[in-house]
């Protein structure tokens, strides 16, 4: 099919070809009973506590070899805040109402990669270096993992290779030289430059190509595959990424708890994730519905530019729909989220659990940096900025309006909701780009 037959299908793509701030709501969603036995088959929750038990396992590494983890055991892990002045401040900038406390999520300031891709990236990386060694003979999984620390020779006969627009191959590049991997990456046009010196800084081979996202996955995909010792972590492809997402949910659930947070059906969580291929927020929104089921709401953000996943999703031609078939450009400030063709996997995975997606305006994405550098003293990248316009607009767009009220979304549970802006990236913007960003106005 194409963009017009796609449209005449499904009306409400229109504002969405259109590149306006939208939402769309997804009519395939599912209540979790139903999804529940299928999901189990692809993904079950034995998977998901052994992608845990594998990142426990590794603390003792993440002690010794990034101290700045210490505070937390070697666990990479990032703080939930409440933004109260944040969520004053959008309700008056934008006339809007913003129900219930609205919180941070603040994976932008997640350690060792400063961004969400510390979840999926990382964990990629550490169970390929967990197969070689245990392969090898050098270790085995009951013994003490700091000794990764210490296997530099042998992980220097090994290459990693990734495509990116620039955090995965942050997160790729500092964990896997930090084990003594030679580690090369294939960064599109929209990565940014300092990401790119940041890589080299750390002796991370750095690949660039004057094209989109696909481009670059395409031709790192075919290096690796000539060469037996390189691995290719394949964002449009892999299960282990999307694992390490998994494992979010759980966490959060500990904060929670922790913070006496309650989530049940008169206490709602609703989460806002930006998604460039789908791999971070599908894995995240997947590992919350887990354990939440219908109480979790997940929505998805992407610049209204680039709605990738949403058309994978709506169109049911999930790896095979790109943004420019509806004649989009791909092209935004949100570097993080410039993927033009979503996952295939997550796609399908997220078609009956994902809620909807509000997309995002790039002129907007400064106004809510600052308003946020303002109104908390947090600073967070632009492609994690688009999170906001999901509270934004919960209540203000017809369609999303109706959403609330199809799925027992009452204005007295929304009152006792709790929503979270998922922070994704952020943490090693440096301080000459802030200046830059803070200056931005489009
Ligand atoms: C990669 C990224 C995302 C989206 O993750 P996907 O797995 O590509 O969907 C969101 N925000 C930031 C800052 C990112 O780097």
């Amino acid at each position: 099919m194409n963009c017009e037959e796609y449209l005449a299908r499904d009306p409400s793509l229109v504002p969405i070809a259109r590149q306006e701030e939208a939402v769309w709501i997804n009519s395939r969603l599912l209540p979790y009973d139903m999804t529940k036995g299928i999901s189990e088959l692809v993904v079950s929750d034995a998977d998901i506590a052994d992608a845990a038990a594998r990142l426990v396992r590794f603390a003792a590494f993440f002690r010794r070899a990034f101290p700045e983890t210490e505070e937390t055991q070697g666990i990479i892990e990032s703080p939930l805040r409440p933004i109260p002045a944040m969520q004053r401040a959008l309700s008056e900038t934008y006339g809007a109402d913003i129900p219930g406390r609205l919180y941070l999520k603040m994976d932008s300031h997640l350690a060792v990669a400063g961004s969400i891709k510390a979840r999926g990236g990382i964990y990629e990386v550490l169970k390929h270096a967990e197969a070689l060694a245990v392969d090898a003979g050098l270790i085995t999984v009951r013994d003490d993992y700091a000794k990764f620390a210490e296997m530099k020779d042998f992980f220097s006969k090994y290459m990693i290779q990734v495509g990116s627009t620039g955090n995965l191959a942050l997160s790729i590049g500092v964990v896997g030289a930090a084990l003594g991997f030679r580690v090369r990456v294939h960064m599109s046009a929209d990565a940014k430059q300092w990401k790119k010196e940041l890589l080299r800084a750390r002796g991370v081979e750095v690949v660039e190509y004057d094209d989109d996202f696909a481009r670059a996955v395409r031709e790192g995909r075919r290096a690796s595959a000539v060469d037996p010792m390189s691995y290719f972590v394949d964002d449009e492809r892999s299960r282990d990424l999307f694992m390490g997402y998994t494992v979010a949910g759980a966490r959060l659930q500990n904060q929670l708890e922790e913070m006496n947070i309650p989530v049940d059906a008169d206490h709602p969580l609703v989460v806002y994730i930006p998604a460039g291929i789908g791999g971070s927020p599908g894995g995240v929104s997947y590992g919350l519905r887990r354990i939440y089921g219908d109480d979790v709401h997940a929505f998805f953000v992407e610049p209204a530019t680039c709605p990738s996943v949403l058309l994978g999703i709506a169109t049911q031609a999930f790896e095979g729909v790109s943004v420019h078939d509806f004649g989009i450009s791909g092209r935004t400030e949100a570097d993080g989220l410039a993927v033009p063709c979503p996952s295939g996997f997550v796609t399908r995975l997220m078609t009956n659990q994902a809620a909807g997606i509000f997309t995002a305006i790039d002129a907007k994405l400064y106004d809510y940096l600052r308003l946020l550098d303002e109104s908390e003293g947090i600073r967070i990248e632009p492609s994690s900025c688009a999170a906001f316009v999901g509270p934004l607009n919960l209540l203000r767009l017809p369609a999303a309006q109706a959403y609330c009220a199809a799925h027992g979304l009452t204005p007295q549970r929304l009152a006792a909701s709790t929503q979270i802006a998922w922070a994704t990236g952020g943490g090693f913007v440096p301080n000459e780009m802030w200046t830059a960003y803070l200056a931005t106005y489009q």
